[in-house]
């Protein structure tokens, strides 16, 4: 039975609107405006790790890119190196943000588009270096079915890559401080989960550094891997990316497991579980982007049980033919898998005031050390501080704003799939 503070979406219910409130209420505690400075504590009244939503842009939305915030931010882009490549066209004016491609013999090849026209560039990582790995990542939470999953796979000794969304981020602050503690790698998968490709280039510096800062109040580290949604990348944004300190990640040809379909009911698990058996009996063929044996990375997403419950098997069949599941760290053996300056612990925005120590055994984490977290800044002058615009108004405009997005975020993707199943 669902409250009115619950939004339920192709069968599963999102617990939305309870956050929504209690945010609302902080509001009002914290109106008088005394945040200052470099740091923003927000104090959780019932001894809850929380976030106080009202200092980031709205869930889901593209944020604003007019704030003082991103101002700065958009400053610190040498723009005389971006190239000058047209923004994408939505889809339809309902899917603004979900690339329309255009014909191919309208196709500028110098642009290298991966999500219309497949390209990849040299410094995108789509595999991992050795055979017998597997990156394992998971894209789009946090959410409430992600600790199922890092439950299986803490039973079975593996760690992951989760590519998490920053307005979710806030919204399940413990989840990512788990990840932490639990040894995963965490990376950037941008804030409203747009097409990069649509968005100008300062809603992609808006994107992506609101993503950064919450992750960092959240966790104290700045993300250094991200994987753009729908792999909706071409050279314009991989320069903006590029330049903020990001490696890109996609994923390798053959390996989207297409589990995002059972959210719709689109694909029974049969069909994924025969898909993944066709690609791990051609392993031998998967390649580099240097063309050297290589092992694949997977694109899985903890958004549902059924996903969550499909990834279970899929790591079970893998494991049987001797490919090993890992994160992207370790496969890619980056022993400083966050950007410099990252300092284990909450950033700023939130207090934990029950007790406890927030900050996890963070050396499960393969190859990361207490010093890869304390070293001086690459970029100065980058502190946040200035708010951010407005949370949605009451509650109901909350879940208003999740429906949008969810519808929109289904039409997005089945209309990305569409185009990409004709080429
Ligand atoms: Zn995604």
């Amino acid at each position: 039975m669902k409250t009115d503070r619950q939004v339920e979406y192709h069968g599963i219910v999102y617990n939305y609107g309870d956050k929504a409130a209690e945010d609302k209420a902080e509001e009002g505690e914290d109106a008088t405006g005394g945040h200052g400075g470099g740091h923003e504590h927000e104090h959780g009244s019932r001894g809850k790790n929380r976030m106080n939503m009202a200092l980031y842009p709205p869930r889901n939305y593209v944020p604003d890119v007019n704030s003082p915030q991103v101002k700065a931010w958009v400053a610190e882009i040498d723009w005389s190196k971006v190239p000058n490549i047209p923004v994408a066209t939505g889809i339809d004016a309902e899917s603004p943000h979900y690339p329309k491609c255009p014909p191919v013999e309208e196709l500028d090849r110098t642009t290298c588009w991966w999500s219309c026209y497949g390209c990849t560039a040299p410094t995108d990582i789509i595999t991992c270096p050795s055979a017998n790995q597997w990156g394992l990542t998971y894209d789009d939470g946090p959410n409430a079915v992600t600790r199922d999953l890092t439950r299986i796979l803490q039973e079975k000794k593996l760690t992951a890559t989760f590519f998490v969304v920053g307005s979710r981020v806030l919204e399940f602050p413990d989840i990512l401080r788990e990840h932490v503690a639990q040894g995963h790698h965490i990376g950037m998968h941008t804030w409203s989960h747009s097409g990069l490709t649509t968005l100008t280039n300062h809603e992609i510096v808006a994107e992506i550094r609101w993503t950064e800062k919450a992750i960092r109040d959240v966790t104290g580290l700045t993300m250094k891997y991200v994987r753009p949604p729908f792999g909706d990348i071409d050279n314009r944004v991989r320069e903006i990316l590029h330049q903020m300190g990001y490696t890109i990640v996609i994923w390798t040809k053959g390996w989207d497991t297409n589990d995002w379909k059972l959210l719709m009911h689109e694909i029974p698990q049969r069909e994924i579980i025969q898909n993944f058996k066709v690609a791990l009996d051609s392993r031998a063929i998967v390649r580099s982007s240097n063309d050297k044996l290589a092992g694949p990375i997977t694109l899985e997403h903890d958004v549902s049980n059924d996903t969550v419950l499909v990834s279970k098997t899929l790591i079970e069949m893998a494991t049987a033919k001797g490919l090993q599941p890992m994160n992207l760290a370790t496969c890619l053996g980056d022993m400083t898998p966050y950007q410099r300056g990252s300092k284990l612990g909450p950033g700023g925005a939130v207090e934990k005031i029950n007790g406890g120590d927030s900050t996890g055994s963070y050396r499960g984490m393969t190859g990361m050390e207490e010093q890869d977290f304390n070293t001086p800044s690459q970029r100065g002058g980058k502190k946040g501080g200035t708010k951010g615009s407005s949370s949605p108004s009451s509650t109901s405009d909350a879940v208003a704003a999740f429906r949008r997005s969810a519808v929109y975020a289904a039409m997005g993707l089945a209309s990305v799939a569409s185009i990409m199943l004709t080429l």
